[in-house]
């Protein structure tokens, strides 16, 4: 079943076109991976995925039906965005920021079982409940944003360069995390500049240059194109 399809967005800041034409479509539980280097456009297409920035031209259609405008319309539809750096409420605990992700549920419904989905996924996150989110490793505060994201019980995620600034032992339990949220039945987007272990994971793969589609395959095909290698996977 396709869970999300974009047709030719285009998005334009100002004069800047950021994405330019593109298309592509996600089914369910697969892992895709949108991968190019900075600049390239990359969180301009999560962002608008999520609602946040507004599309020049194009349709995106999440199940079935045209994405909605807000983006907490876009989170009651079942997609949620773990944001670039996290984006995490700093001086809050672990606890309160896994609760804000809980926001749209009503009256503690099905609270609890998220949480303890998340502490499966991320024991380490039940040790330090209450400890203010600012304090975490790097590696702990991208679980953290995972988690929160999950607690909106969303049936795609989109992960923008989740393995930024972790250490390559943490990007490495992070990739197994990743396959196991799918396992769990989730759809995934994943985008990263640092691509090699994204795409050997991913089902698809993308190359992003200037807002344009340039490439496309399965992940370890990618991932073993020694052009693509070349280019941006720093071999
Ligand atoms: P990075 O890895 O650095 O985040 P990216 O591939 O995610 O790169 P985007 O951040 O989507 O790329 O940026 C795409 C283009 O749009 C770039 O030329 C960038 O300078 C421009 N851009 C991004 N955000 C804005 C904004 N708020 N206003 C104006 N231009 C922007």
């Amino acid at each position: 079943m396709t869970v999300l399809r974009v047709d030719s967005l285009h998005v334009h800041y100002g004069t800047i076109h950021a994405v330019q034409g593109i298309s592509f479509s996600l089914e369910e539980r697969e892992i895709v991976s949108i991968v190019g280097s900075n600049g390239a456009g990359k969180s301009t297409v999560m962002w608008t995925l999520a609602g946040v920035a507004e599309r020049s031209g194009g349709t995106v259609d999440l199940f079935g039906k045209p994405l909605p405008s807000k983006p907490h319309e876009v989170v009651a539809r079942g997609l949620a965005l773990v944001p670039e750096r996290r984006r995490l409420f700093s001086a809050l605990t672990v606890e309160e920021n896994l609760v804000m992700g809980a926001y749209r549920r009503k009256k503690d419904e099905g609270i609890a079982e998220d949480l303890e989905r998340c502490f499966r996924l991320f024991p380490i996150l039940k040790q330090r409940l209450k400890q203010r989110s600012g304090t975490l490793s790097g590696g702990e505060q991208q679980m953290l944003a995972i988690s929160r994201a999950l607690m909106g019980s969303p049936r795609i995620l989109l992960l923008d360069e989740p393995s930024l600034g972790l250490a390559p032992i943490v990007v490495d339990t992070l990739m197994e995390t990743i396959l196991q949220i799918r396992d769990a039945g989730m759809t995934v987007l994943l985008v990263e500049q640092n691509a090699t272990q994204a795409l050997e994971i991913s089902d698809r793969g993308y190359i992003l240059e200037a807002g344009r589609f340039i490439k496309s395959g399965s992940g370890p095909e990618l991932a073993g194109d020694p052009e693509i290698i070349r280019a941006y996977l720093g071999g």
